[in-house]
């Protein structure tokens, strides 16, 4: 029989604010000696105050529309009670039945070039846990995470492939990058997700037993795990086996899923209204004052850009590079060239951009790029002082100006005709009928003025000479 995977992601990022939920801690933690990063507050101490932090409510909104969810005029924060050593509250500062967004969608496109809307079910704002670390010695703990504000992302299980939820989770991390509401880097623990995935046969409209795989982070493990769990329910299923409903671990090392234990549902957690929190209320102004801050998405941009005719390929090189795109858009609009730009941008200019002396404005390369296209330097010349253009910025119109293309048609006539008279066994190849032969002789020209004739003139030239 065959099996189709249905899959639902539950994907954390952590909300980029300045200090974390409900203290004034700095909630940047990357790299910082463990435990320096703590208050009585987001250390649990009993008693203690939690203050809710407006931007990240804000930014977690921002993060909602993105994913074109609708948000409740009320939503409320609840306790998810469960005793870990990393979690010293004894609860997580959690959303239960009334989240700050729901039923968005996010559009992914798949390698064929389709694409396919995946549902949001909701994405709602919690706090984290600390960060326990297993020693020969002994577990240690650090509380600097603790509290450090977090959205949670649900999706409907909507997601049928692993294709399919590696691209639903790379877009995910695009658009809240893009919002500015999280910065979503893995590296830095970030972002992680947990798989829920369950098998039914192909055709059957009923969902299988899911089981759901915690706490994945990279792209990488969230692709080898949904891998391993779908070959593992299938040879459950082929067996006449069941799928058991539970909570698994990924060994990153092994590359396998381990059971941890048996599902919670959600009355395990004791859920019940924060009291210390008063409700969220979003007045309606304030979701169009977020809205109308929301920036140009992805994928508008994608459509955009298309629209210039740029080629799908570079399209989404310059989306996958938020500054990048930015200063294609501003160099465009000085150019007036968007292939040509965007060309520019990506072959020659995009290794010089990574070194930490690149100083080149958008203006700057809006301006060389023009005065490619309108032939008043050559594509040669702008490339030999490509260095000079990315490093130093000087203003083009200004230091090119010595380079600029011969104007005087006489003088190049002249020299047209000198390479004419040298290369009598090229001229007859080209009278002959071996177009290609053109090349040689404008490449000679092009040489002889040391690249400063354009070479379409010049090719113009030679042509009317030797007709
Ligand atoms: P919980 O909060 O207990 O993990 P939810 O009902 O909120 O459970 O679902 C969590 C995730 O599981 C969602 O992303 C949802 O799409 C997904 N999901 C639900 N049922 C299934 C299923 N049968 N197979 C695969 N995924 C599922
Ligand atoms: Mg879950
Ligand atoms: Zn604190």
């Amino acid at each position: 029989m065959e099996y189709e995977p249905v899959i639902g992601l539950e994907v954390h990022c952590r909300i980029s604010s300045k200090t974390k939920m409900f203290c004034r801690c700095s909630n940047d933690i990357f790299n910082a000696e463990p435990n320096t990063h703590v208050c009585p507050i987001c250390m649990g101490f009993p008693g203690m105050l939690p203050v809710l932090n407006e931007e990240v409510v804000r930014k977690g909104i921002l993060g909602a529309l993105a994913l074109g969810c609708e948000i409740p005029e009320f939503s409320k924060m609840d306790r998810k009670s469960y005793f870990y050593p990393d979690l010293p509250k004894g609860f997580q500062i959690s959303q239960y039945d009334l989240p700050v967004s729901v039923k968005g969608k996010l559009t992914i496109t798949k390698s064929d070039g389709s694409t396919k809307d995946i549902g949001i079910t909701r994405l709602h704002l919690e706090d984290d846990a600390g960060k326990l670390t297993h020693t020969a010695g002994g577990t240690l703990v650090d509380y600097n995470r603790s509290g450090t504000p977090l959205m949670e992302i649900v999706s409907e299980p909507d997601i049928r492939s692993v294709e399919e939820a590696s691209a639903y989770a790379r877009q995910l991390q695009k658009i809240m990058r893009y919002v500015g509401a999280s910065n979503a880097d893995m590296e830095k623990g970030m972002m992680r997700f947990d798989i829920n995935v369950s098998l039914r046969p192909k055709g059957q409209k009923k969902f299988g037993t899911r089981t759901e795989t915690k706490n994945l982070n990279s792209f990488r493990s969230l692709e080898k795990a949904l891998e391993y769990e779908i070959q593992r329910q299938k040879e459950i299923l082929e067996g006449g086996g069941q799928v058991v409903q539970e909570t698994r671990g990924w060994l990153d090392d092994k590359e396998i899923t381990v059971s941890q234990r048996g599902k919670e549902e959600a009355a395990d957690y004791r859920y019940f209204p924060e009291p210390d929190v008063p409700p969220i209320v979003v007045t309606r102004e304030m979701v169009e004052e977020l809205k109308g801050q929301l920036p140009e998405l992805p994928d508008q941009k994608l459509a955009k850009y298309k629209e210039m005719g740029l080629s799908d390929n570079d399209a989404a090189t310059l989306i996958a590079d938020m500054e990048l795109a930015d200063d294609f858009e501003k160099a465009v609009e000085i150019s007036g060239y968007p292939k040509k730009t965007a060309n520019w941008l990506l072959s020659e200019i995009k290794p010089l951009r990574a070194l930490s002396t690149y100083c080149a404005t958008p203006e700057t390369i809006g301006k060389m790029v023009k005065m490619i296209e309108e032939g008043v330097i050559t594509g040669k010349i702008a490339k030999d002082h490509l260095d000079e253009i990315c490093f130093r910025n000087p203003d083009p119109e200004k230091y090119f100006e010595p380079f600029k293309v011969m104007e005087d048609t006489g003088e190049l006539e002249k020299i047209c005709q000198e390479v004419i008279k040298h290369n009598p066994q090229i001229v007859a190849d080209f009278k002959g009928g071996k177009e290609k032969a053109i090349g040689s002789l404008v490449g000679q020209v092009m040489g002889a003025t040391k690249g400063s004739a354009n070479p379409k003139s010049v090719n113009e030239i030679l042509r009317k000479l030797l007709t």
